[in-house]
């Protein structure tokens, strides 16, 4: 049963609402950092921040009492009703191979207008679109594949661009499941629509896996399911040295709080499931995590307290 009988504000609402109060000194369009690189053994991997989410608390875990939702969100300095999401993808080279992770929102929802920056950030970052060789899709919501449909963007992709997306993901959108989500007012049309959108102009270059895929050397993207039916995570590997894009697994409330259900899991209870033994793993194995909604620039890691998690951001080497 669904706690959350609350009728959700409009997303232009929250981004009102955050902007006028609660995050002050924001500076001027491109004076923010939006990349971060590392190495993963002798794998290249760099963050790329798309902008920023701003979204209805009630996202946060639409089985959970309000009160309990607000007094988390105030312990996080937010408004007790908006949650500002990041929204990361991530860049890897190996093997020769140039792979995007994730594509960002594009211009797919006009009232988020602080996201969709993510071509322009490639630019910034000297990442010409046509060295792409791969894409990896966690999954076909907006925010992770908007920026390939933005006006230009195929046209100055490769021709024998391939795009890796599980099987199952592409099923799913033929007739998404839509009853167990929470989403603000013009989400589940927006999504559908970008879906649709998106598989029919890019099928000529998809090619779909069952469970999981070596993109290239160490880069192997893996089905989860949970969040949707093909939600995939990409697990890194070179030498000793471990990474793992989670995409849309983990959230930032999901160490404290992993059985919340997130507004946007088409499964909720097999989300949760994915997040709890992901996050087990991750603490076990002492590996690094990215996530899509994780702060800026996400790389982290995960131990466990009692029955939950916690968070350990990892130090900012610049
Ligand atoms: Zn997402």
């Amino acid at each position: 049963m669904s706690l959350d009988n609350t009728s959700q504000p409009s997303v232009k609402y929250c981004a009102d609402k955050v902007n006028s109060k609660y995050i002050h000194g924001r500076p001027g369009p491109e004076l923010v950092p939006s990349r971060y690189a590392l190495k993963v053994g002798e794998i290249d991997v760099m963050v790329v921040s798309d902008g920023v989410l701003s979204l209805p608390g009630a996202m946060l875990g639409h089985n959970v009492d309000p009160a309990v939702r607000a007094a988390w969100l105030e312990d996080m300095f937010l408004p007790p009703d908006v949650l500002e999401w990041a929204l990361n993808v991530v860049v890897v080279r190996s093997g020769g191979r140039t792979i995007l992770i994730d594509a960002g929102m594009g211009a797919e929802f006009p009232d988020l207008p602080r996201a969709g920056r993510t071509v322009q950030r490639l630019e910034a970052a000297g990442i010409d679109l046509a060295s792409v060789t791969d894409v990896v899709l966690t999954h076909l919501h907006m925010d992770h594949v908007g920026g390939l449909l933005v006006d230009g963007v195929r046209d100055r992709l490769r021709p024998d661009l391939r795009v890796h997306l599980a099987a199952a993901e592409t099923k799913f959108w033929e007739s998404p499941d839509f009853s167990h989500v929470s989403m603000p007012p013009g989400f589940p049309d927006a999504l559908r629509r970008t879906a649709k959108r998106f598989l029919h102009e890019y099928q000529s270059q998809l090619r779909t896996f069952e469970e999981k895929h070596e993109v290239a050397p160490g880069v192997l993207v893996t089905r989860t399911g949970g969040h949707t039916p093909g939600h995939s995570v990409v697990r890194l590997a070179s030498g000793s040295d471990r990474l793992t894009f989670a995409g849309d697994a983990v959230f930032q409330v999901g160490f404290e709080h992993p059985d919340w259900y997130n507004g946007f899991e088409h499964d909720p209870e097999e989300a949760a499931r994915v997040r709890v033994r992901l996050l087990r793993e991750l603490a076990a194995n002492r590996e690094s995590l990215v996530a899509t909604h994780l702060s800026f620039p996400s790389v982290c890691h995960v131990a466990v307290a009692g029955d939950v998690f916690r968070w350990v951001p990892g130090p900012w080497e610049y």
